[in-house]
């Protein structure tokens, strides 16, 4: 394909670097609505090398706002589909669809990779992982949100952060939202089983109003760069626009916990490396991305688990059903040990070889130790 030629109008824009373009490697996380109209943005503009994360398969209610999909697509997964449509539009463009959920699959082995990473998610534990490990990777976070009538893009420019200077994700959320996310959850982690996720209407205007706003700021097109966190407010409806400028929060949970330098150390072995973190900072905390189940017991028939060596049972893969005994069936009766802290001694004593986490973070005033782990082996 005659790349000269195919770009020629992009050529002629002033602040238009089609090599800047090429170079770029982003990171799609959702070919839903506003994922679609990010990659048809990034396929057109000749974006040099794209990695698109979904999970998820075509519905037909999903042809009003995907660009993308066709109706012969319904049933197929949204990323391959999205990534097939993506090659048609340039196949200059490098993209790989991952049809996993990114919470488990995402190699952080190769995350630095990225020069940005676009969150086209409607869930809320996705936004918060990728804002720690964009944040703690130092790769740019572009978020979205749409909604019937409003788009909204977040930057966060995390490759430019000199210290604690760039707000985070976290640093814009009110207390309001961590009480409606533990409605969701019974304790700690464990999702309640009958709890149905609220959507949120919306139309492919909104969805493209922040799907190229959002593909322009991963790119960084236009003169001089982000340098601070900012949010712009689109209403499609008045055209009003309103950028503001986001501070960092001192009680931020991520800013204020896991202050930089971020010190990357890739584990082969997890007792050697808490070993050597316990004689650095002592009987510290270890803070884990998400919640492990340590053990449970019922309180009618004692039955239980994890009394002995915890389990670490990554809480997400569990729902609120766990409190009701399989050994004599009384309803509510077990208590469930669940914590995103653990002690060094803690992880120490239990002898435990690896975590079914990605990282777990050490912080002190120092900075923080990212301890990448190594995935568990299937045969394990
Ligand atoms: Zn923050
Ligand atoms: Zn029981």
């Amino acid at each position: 394909m005659d790349r000269q030629s195919r770009y020629q109008r992009h050529s002629l824009i002033d602040w238009f670097s089609q090599a800047t373009v090429r170079d770029a490697r982003i990171c799609v996380v959702g070919a839903g609505a506003v994922g679609n109209e990010v990659l048809k943005c990034l396929a057109l503009l000749g974006a040099g090398s794209i990695d698109v994360y979904d999970f998820d398969r075509i519905e037909v209610h999903n042809l009003t706002r995907s660009v993308l999909f066709r109706v012969t697509d319904i049933g197929r997964n949204k990323a391959e589909c999205a990534a097939a449509r993506v090659r048609d539009l340039d196949p200059n463009v490098v993209i790989t669809a991952y049809t996993g959920n990114i919470l488990r699959d995402l190699d952080l082995a190769s995350f630095s990779k990225y020069s940005a990473v676009i969150c086209c998610v409607d869930n809320f534990e996705a936004r918060l992982r990728l804002n720690l490990i964009c944040k703690l990777w130092q790769i740019d976070l572009i978020n979205t949100g749409v909604d019937s009538r409003n788009a909204v893009v977040d930057v966060f420019p995390f490759s430019q952060q000199s210290a604690q200077s760039v707000a985070c994700y976290e640093c814009t959320l009110p207390p309001s939202v961590y009480q409606r996310l533990s409605q969701r959850y019974s304790c700690g982690g464990l999702k309640r089983a009958a709890f149905v996720e609220k959507r949120i209407p919306t139309t492919v205007i909104t969805a493209s109003l922040a799907g190229s706003l959002a593909a322009s700021k991963a790119l960084r097109l236009g003169p001089g760069g982000a340098l601070r966190s900012d949010r712009i407010f689109l209403d499609s409806i008045s055209g009003i626009s309103r950028p503001s400028e986001l501070p960092v929060r001192v009680d931020c949970p991520v800013c204020s916990q896991f202050p930089a330098p971020f010190r990357k150390r890739p584990v082969r072995d997890l007792q050697a490396e808490l070993a050597r973190l316990r004689a650095e900072k002592g009987n510290s905390d270890i803070t884990l991305p998400e919640s492990l189940i340590l053990s449970f017991q019922c309180k009618k028939c004692d039955a239980g688990e994890g009394h002995d060596a915890p389990l670490f049972w990554r809480a997400s893969e569990h729902d609120s059903g766990l409190a009701n005994c399989r050994a004599c069936g009384a309803e509510g009766a077990v208590e469930i040990q669940i914590t995103d802290r653990l002690p060094l001694d803690t992880l120490t004593k239990s002898g435990v070889r690896s975590l079914p986490l990605p990282f777990a973070l050490a912080a002190s005033e120092t900075g923080t130790d990212v301890l990448v782990l190594e995935k568990e082996s299937e045969c394990d």
